[in-house]
């Protein structure tokens, strides 16, 4: 049998990862290959069963609440799936990382995920490390940095941090996760813009 490849398409917010993602799956369709894209309950921006691009380009997915289920979902298919997607492949649990080696060096599935490499604060995001280290394959997108400089105009310079906002302003280093009131938003900087209030000195 043969043994399944690994891609990751990572970057940070607005980059186009789930985009790239689901040009793949169309990709996959066209030439008849069974897949199955999955994603996590977490994320509920538009349509809940589907990956949606961020113009609103929408693909059927199962949605799941642990990495386990893929394996289960797997296992009852069927038909033989060769190859599956996950999008927002930060937010799963640690069993992620021992569900798509399996699937791809036991069950000879290809995997391809898209996610963020790093949260806001600029630290590792999630189990994101342990799968870049299984990938063959990566793919690093940039965005554009939309930070409007002193003198009005747009940076415009490749943007390879997410930035966070609260209330149009940078955010705390130890701003919550969850905000309660107040208004939580994302954009994309490049590293002359990109903020985090009160980070922390490295301490080595
Ligand atoms: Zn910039």
């Amino acid at each position: 049998m043969k043994t399944g490849l690994i891609e990751i398409i990572c970057g940070p917010m607005f980059s186009g990862k789930t985009s790239e993602l689901v040009r793949q799956i169309e990709l996959a369709l066209i030439s008849k290959i069974e897949i199955v894209a999955f994603k996590p309950k977490i994320d509920n921006r538009y349509k809940s069963d589907e990956i949606c691009t961020n113009d609103g380009h929408c693909i059927k997915s199962v949605v799941i609440e642990n990495s386990k289920e893929i394996i289960d979902y797997i296992k009852n298919s069927s038909k033989p799936i060769e190859k599956i997607f996950i999008d927002e492949a930060q937010f799963f649990d640690e069993k992620i990382v021992e569900v798509v080696n399996y699937l791809a060096k036991n069950k000879g599935i290809d995997v391809v995920l898209a996610g963020l490499a790093q949260d806001f604060k600029g630290a590792p995001f999630g189990q994101m490390p342990k799968l870049l280290g299984l990938a063959q394959k990566i793919r690093t997108l940039t965005a554009i940095c939309v930070h409007e400089k002193e003198d009005g105009k747009i940076c415009r310079k490749p943007a390879f941090f997410t930035q966070r906002l609260i209330d149009g302003k940078p955010a705390s280093y130890n701003s919550p996760i969850i905000l309660v009131g107040g208004i939580d938003s994302y954009t994309a900087r490049c590293e002359d813009h990109w903020e985090v209030i009160d980070r922390p000195e490295i301490d080595l």
